[in-house]
């Protein structure tokens, strides 16, 4: 039996593995297929593919986006995109230079927490890519103002919580229609932690293709509902590790992984998008 895991980001935004890493763990875990998913960006899908190719293992182009709504933050995946399109590396780019204008929000609202971190820590923490939450909660952690994730999350930089910016503004819509119009297969990632169904509903109206029904925060009836959800409207199911490399305590890749047929339905999909975008 083959296996993919489709949800793996890279150092490209908030994981500590290089590609090399990446496909290094990929190996050790027999992965037929791997999905790379980073937040905002593409950087890390070439420099994987190429590893990819030379071990055998086939990386699946992603990426992992964010949309908000006033109760909820909803990460939307884009499978199979064609990430050398121009002006989809353009808007990235603007969605990543409105993350860096985050940092130094969310750094000020932490100074009212008594919190004091240099810009310089987050921005050297994130290195290459995609400047994140994660980062900062480095950044924190390594200050030593708090003493876990758990605690920087819940208290300051949660969705919702004291010091929490949002992301420029990117409607649902958008996103999925953006996703489509390169080519890909927008999923939503981890519905279970954010628990609101209505959402997926409504973003099925616009174009979503698949649910994240595997995923490593998603429990055993989590994962049975979402499978139902998505056979109850109709959508693929999609699934992964969510690996960060070390950059939440040991890496995940290959923790949650999928058998590759459904690999094979998501480009059953994208072909299918994409005749329908130019018919004839
Ligand atoms: P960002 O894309 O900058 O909004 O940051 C998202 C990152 O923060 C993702 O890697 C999430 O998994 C992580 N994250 C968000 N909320 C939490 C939380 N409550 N606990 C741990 N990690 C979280
Ligand atoms: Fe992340
Ligand atoms: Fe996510
Ligand atoms: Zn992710």
């Amino acid at each position: 039996m083959r296996y993919a895991d489709l949800h793996v980001h890279t150092y490209y935004s908030d994981s500590t593995f290089s590609p090399e890493e990446v496909l290094s763990a990929a190996e050790e875990k027999a992965l037929s297929a791997i999905a790379i998913c980073d937040h905002d960006t593409t950087e890390g899908v070439a420099p994987c593919m190429k590893i990819g190719d030379e071990k055998g293992i086939e990386v699946i182009s992603g990426v992992e986006l964010t949309v908000e709504k006033p109760d909820a933050e909803i990460h939307i995946l884009g499978y199979l995109i064609d990430w050398k399109l121009g002006w989809l590396q353009k808007k990235l780019k603007s969605i990543q230079d409105g993350r860096i204008d985050r940092v130094y929000k969310m750094l000020e609202k932490l100074k009212s927490e008594n919190i004091n971190i240099e810009p310089a820590d987050v921005f050297g923490i994130a290195g290459k890519g995609s400047v994140g939450r994660l980062h900062l909660a480095r950044a924190i952690l390594k200050s030593g103002a708090a003493k876990s994730f758990r605690e920087i999350f819940e208290k300051y930089i949660g969705f919702g919580r004291s010091c929490y910016v949002p992301n420029i503004k990117f409607e649902p819509k958008e996103a999925i229609e953006m996703v489509i119009e390169a080519g890909g297969v927008p999923v939503i990632a981890h519905p279970g932690i954010m628990q609101k169904d209505e959402y997926i509903r409504e973003l099925a109206g616009y174009g979503l293709k698949g649910i994240e029904v595997y995923h490593t925060d998603h429990n055993n009836s989590t994962t049975r509902h979402y499978e139902e959800l998505a056979k109850s409207l109709g959508l693929l199911i999609a699934g992964g590790s969510d690996c960060h490399g070390a950059g939440k305590g040991k890496a995940l890749i290959g923790t949650v992984r999928v058998p590759y047929d459904l690999v094979e339905k998501l480009k059953e999909a994208a072909d299918n998008s994409k005749s329908g975008a130019h018919p004839g």
